[in-house]
């Protein structure tokens, strides 16, 4: 591939567009032949970047790899240095991946937040998506900020492990997957979603005046059958979330936050370790809202 730094990749992991790139549900993978894997973590063996030099130990998330460039299921990549982030010296590579882009996306959105001013006293942060990937990770940092979560699932029987994770109240997702009404009860002053569609329509619509929400997945759908009533009526803020292209100082920013805020117990608990031969049958099991937290991949197992 292009680039100008070789890395031997170490782990991998599963985040849903991983499912979709594997599975071919959505157009993920815009080049054939492709190597998927949309994030890493490993050493630099070879490098031209003045950023880099052999030994390092990096991460990448996003930038079109495992969509358009070769990814992280594979010994070896090749990759611009432009692209990777420096691992925090507390977290160690297999650690970074069961973050992975799943829970530097939960750090963005937490960032998000704060940005907007929502602090623990305000009230609530409602977490959706709660057992998946993004949803576990945001609720093990917004715990240990001091933040109340409520967490959403369709997964009752996953009620133990969100609370060891930190959640306060779990709600059941049925409440906010139907069509909903313009304004509702005010019930939360900030929402980490990972869900959209009427589930984020029906968030907006119970979030305190001034609160703020951040969207960053489309697990119900892509759609966002919402009104401008939340906004305009509550002063209530939408947060784009992309972990993709987000430039390099806020992907820096995040990994250091993780480094400090995450309770690595929590991680340690949230997470499936495989082999790449499983990626096969992990793939569609994300899809499906199956896969509990993350999973790590090891490359070379
Ligand atoms: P996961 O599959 O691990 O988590 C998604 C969770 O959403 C599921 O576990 C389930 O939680 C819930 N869910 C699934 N289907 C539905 C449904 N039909 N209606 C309501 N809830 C549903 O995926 P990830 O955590 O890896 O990713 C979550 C989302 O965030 C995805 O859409 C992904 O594409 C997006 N994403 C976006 C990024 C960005 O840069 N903007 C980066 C990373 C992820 P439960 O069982 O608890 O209800």
């Amino acid at each position: 591939m292009e680039g100008d730094v070789t890395i031997e990749v170490s782990y991998s992991t599963i985040n849903y567009k991983d499912g979709l790139a594997m599975t071919g549900a959505a157009p993920v993978v815009r080049t054939w032949p492709l190597v998927p894997g949309i994030d890493f973590v490993g050493t630099v063996t070879k490098s031209e970047h003045a950023d880099w030099k052999a030994g390092d130990q990096v991460v990448l998330n996003g930038w079109g790899v495992g969509e358009t460039h070769f990814g992280g299921y594979a010994g070896r990549a090749r990759v611009k240095g432009d692209w990777l982030v420096r691992l925090p010296d507390a977290i160690s590579p297999e650690r970074a991946m069961a973050i992975g882009t799943a829970g530097y996306t939960s750090m963005l959105s937490v960032l998000g937040l704060e940005r907007q001013g929502v602090k623990p006293d305000d009230g609530d942060i409602l977490v959706t998506g709660a057992a998946g990937g993004v949803g576990s990770v945001a609720i093990a940092l917004l715990a240990k900020l001091g933040y109340r979560v409520i967490a959403s699932t369709g997964r009752a029987s996953e009620a133990d492990y969100l609370k060891a994770l930190g959640a306060a109240d779990i709600i059941d997702r049925n409440e906010l997957s139907e069509p909903g009404r313009p304004l509702g009860k005010e019930r939360w002053a900030g929402a980490v979603d990972a869900v959209g569609s009427h589930t984020l329509a029906n968030v907006l619509s119970m979030t305190k005046y001034g609160g703020a929400v951040t969207a960053c997945g489309l697990a119900q759908g892509m759609d966002l059958p919402a009104s401008v009533a939340p906004f305009i009526l509550r002063g209530v803020q939408l947060i784009g979330i992309d972990s993709v292209m987000a430039p390099k100082a806020r992907r820096q920013e995040a990994w250091d936050r993780l480094a400090k805020d995450l309770d690595l117990a929590k991680l340690d608990a949230m997470t499936t370790k495989i082999g790449l031969a499983d990626v096969a049958t992990f793939a569609p099991q994300i899809l499906a809202g199956q896969v509990r937290g993350r999973v790590v991949v090891d490359v070379n197992a």
